[in-house]
């Protein structure tokens, strides 16, 4: 093993060398446009190994990736990956949202499985060239965008656990639409006390491809008994932490009659979505006055703090919970109107269109500065 040192080379955008293709694919229907379905015309890889560092970033036309089946990646899980959206105006012109998010968390994920680390701002750079060139593939649609999936390999060719000497970061891109065809419908779930997604000193901060393949067994049985996702809990206490694969949020009127905002706190176990701080951090300027959002309540208590199932069921019977809903970058928000408990169905209270007091105003801004009609620093061209 040799370990990374500065003399190493880091990603060189300067270095790029771009193969396009001749044959450009067919522009799907997006009518029965799939998630995460059809790829565009072209990829991005950056090779990497122990010995100089970052080598030569490569975009050429989507197509598979040679590897050997020692491949370190294919034995042991050596793979972490990022999920984030380029949006096109009205206008024609494409921006990202809050993308230097997405670079610090693949960076954190490498840190936590001995894959090399990089700069976050010359990979950003790269798959900004990387849009440019497929940009036609986004569609100008409201509730469309494109879908960028940059992930993380380790290719070592030798079987045998350890930080691999060879790597491979690589970009695709996939043009999606919304993720509910009518409105936000109301999703129900299943409160998974028999498996657990994370566990304190364990890899759920982390974006990586380990903690997804054991979600789908859980995932499936809850789909069998009418569930669409996993509300996965924590602890005998049942503290909430995620949503199948989105962060959480409760909502719930206190004693004083104020509403409260709550989501699990960054506790290991928490993926720190990029959407989660933007519903965060909408909710505080609100609160503090320094950007209020029409139609939120005027007074508003935002929390990051534990929440149980008890205390969520205690709020139903009060009369007092207010609302349940994930949030993620591929459905936004994603609300919740029934969880399944201990045998029990709680039906959580939604607004006339699914989305309720909280969720629907934070949404809009949320959507708004995403395309860029709300000006903010989260949209970067
Ligand atoms: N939690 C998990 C486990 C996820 O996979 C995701 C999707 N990346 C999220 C939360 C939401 O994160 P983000 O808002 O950055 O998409």
């Amino acid at each position: 093993y040799t370990p990374q040192t500065a003399a190493l080379a880091d990603i060189d955008p300067s270095r790029l060398k771009v193969t396009k293709r001749t044959d450009l694919k067919p522009q799907p229907d997006l009518e029965g446009l799939a998630f995460g379905r059809v790829f565009t015309d072209h990829m991005l890889t950056i090779p990497w190994t122990a010995e100089s560092g970052w080598d030569a970033p490569q975009i050429t036309p989507y197509g598979p990736l040679h590897l050997e089946p020692s491949s370190t990646v294919l034995h042991y899980a050596q793979t972490l990956f990022e999920g984030m959206k380029a949006y096109k105006n009205a206008e024609g012109k494409v921006t990202l949202f809050r993308p230097d998010m997405n670079m610090k968390r693949m960076i954190t994920s490498a840190s936590r499985i001995a894959l090399p680390t990089f700069n976050g701002d010359a990979l950003l750079d790269l798959i900004k060239q990387l849009i440019r060139l497929d940009a036609h593939w986004i569609p100008e649609r409201p509730g469309y965008s494109l879908y960028i999936r940059p992930t993380l390999i380790g290719t070592q060719r030798a079987i045998g656990v350890g930080p691999p000497d060879e790597a491979l970061l690589f970009v695709i891109l996939s043009p999606v639409g919304p993720y509910y065809k009518t409105g936000f419908k109301p999703v129900a779930l299943h409160a998974t006390t028999e498996y657990s997604r994370a566990a304190p000193g364990g890899t759920g901060a982390f974006k990586l491809g380990a903690n997804y393949a054991p979600g789908v067994v859980p995932q499936r049985e809850a789909a069998v008994h009418g569930y669409s996702q996993n509300l996965w809990l924590h602890g005998p206490e049942h503290y909430l932490t995620e949503v199948g694969t989105m962060n959480m949020f409760v909502a719930i009127r206190n004693a004083q009659g104020v509403a409260e905002l709550i989501t699990p706190p960054l506790d290991g176990m928490i993926l720190p979505g990029v959407t989660r701080d933007s519903v965060l951090s909408i909710a505080r300027e609100h609160a503090s006055g320094a950007h209020k959002i029409s139609g939120l309540p005027d007074q508003l208590i935002v929390s990051e703090r534990p929440v149980t199932m008890p205390e969520v069921k205690q709020a139903l019977k009060d009369g007092a919970l207010l609302e349940l809903f994930g949030a993620g970058t591929a459905a936004i928000i994603s609300p919740v109107d029934r969880v399944g408990y201990l045998g029990d169905d709680l039906i959580i209270p939604t607004g006339p269109d699914g989305l309720g007091p909280l969720s629907k105003p934070i949404l809009a801004e949320i959507q708004g500065r995403q395309r860029g009609e709300i000006p903010s620093s989260w949209s970067v061209a």
